[in-house]
């Protein structure tokens, strides 16, 4: 059961708003789109990895793209699922070629026919992820679950071979449609073996649900881009171009004549992953080059913010944007 469901990352909303929000001859939005595309792959990749595990009987409890913090340390987990005689930790990678585990030189590569690439050691960062779940339970002392993990591949035509130790490999790389068997198969042994140990489950679960935070993503200083550049105005949904015109209660492109009574909303968002979860009235205005303080009050109101307690802020719970 899926107690904590995938959104889209933030990092792919994020540089979605700002591709929309660059001039066409900006020299970063080849980056960009390049880095959408990845993200766009992961994301696809782990909503495979999702689909199979829907299978899963009931009291598997699965919760999807868990960060979980620890001194300071963010550590990202694709899904966690959790019985009560077990956890398991699964990473999703989407590649397309072949790959190469070398488990002596702890090296990662991987082969379109022609380059050959090297990335981080897939093992090496599970088992640091896996070091960090342990500790995290230690602090919390909600220790006593054995901790499993699998690397799981998208795509079938991503073909894996091992240099050194195949066996160990073998034991932990599975395509995505052989998890919930693999899992299946070990939880049923533990049943065997190990007590159960459902509080214990439960306790977990419900820490994990409190401090899970979305990862957080500041798109101007990851890519060198300056907050000056980007576009302001309400992009019309038909045809894409910026600068809608408010007329009351809609707003009319002045390219194509598109008229709708809701595109302000996107752009709301667009500011929010931009520049943070906290409005102002009169920023909103000149982002959305309207003039009316009454008007933007109306239309933050409908976007779903709130107007924080004897404050300027405008703000939007953060699970609100990210299921937009
Ligand atoms: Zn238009």
């Amino acid at each position: 059961m899926f107690l904590r469901k995938r959104k889209k990352p933030l990092p792919l909303q994020t540089i979605d708003a700002i591709i929309s929000r660059l001039p066409a001859s900006h020299k970063k939005l080849p980056l960009l789109r390049k880095q959408a595309a990845f993200y766009q792959k992961g994301y696809n990749g782990e909503r495979k990895l999702d689909y199979h595990l829907q299978m899963l009987p009931k009291e598997y409890a699965i919760l999807s793209d868990v960060t979980l913090r620890l001194n300071g340390k963010a550590c990202q987990i694709d899904s966690i699922i959790l019985t009560p005689y077990a956890i398991f930790m699964i990473d999703v990678k989407s590649f397309d070629g072949n790959v190469n585990f070398d488990t002596k030189l702890k090296q990662f590569t991987r082969s379109d026919g022609e380059k050959l690439v090297g990335y981080k050691d897939p093992i090496t960062q599970i088992e640091n992820a896996q070091f960090h779940l342990i500790r995290w339970l230690q602090n919390l002392n909600l220790s006593g679950l054995p901790i499993y993990y699998f690397i799981s591949f998208a795509e079938h035509s991503t073909v894996f071979t091992v240099t050194g130790d195949a066996r160990s490999i073998e034991k932990i790389v599975a395509y995505v449609d052989e998890v919930p068997l693999r899992i299946i198969t070990i939880n049923e042994q533990l049943k065997i073996t190990n007590q159960n140990n459902n509080p214990l489950k439960n306790n977990i679960i419900t820490r994990i649900m409190n401090k899970s935070e979305d990862f957080q993503y500041n798109v101007f200083q990851t890519y060198g881009i300056q907050k000056s550049d980007i576009l302001t105005g309400v992009q019309c949904p038909s045809c894409r171009t910026l600068g809608m015109k408010r007329f009351t209660r809609y707003w009319r492109c002045m390219k194509c004549t598109f008229c709708s009574s809701n595109a302000h909303i996107k752009a709301i968002y667009d500011y929010i992953l931009l520049f943070g979860n906290k409005i102002k009235n009169e920023d909103c205005r000149k982002f959305l080059n309207i003039s009316s303080r009454g008007t933007m009050r109306t239309l933050l109101n409908h976007a779903g913010l709130t107007l924080m307690n004897g404050s300027k802020f405008w703000i939007l719970d953060q699970s609100i944007v990210n299921e937009k």
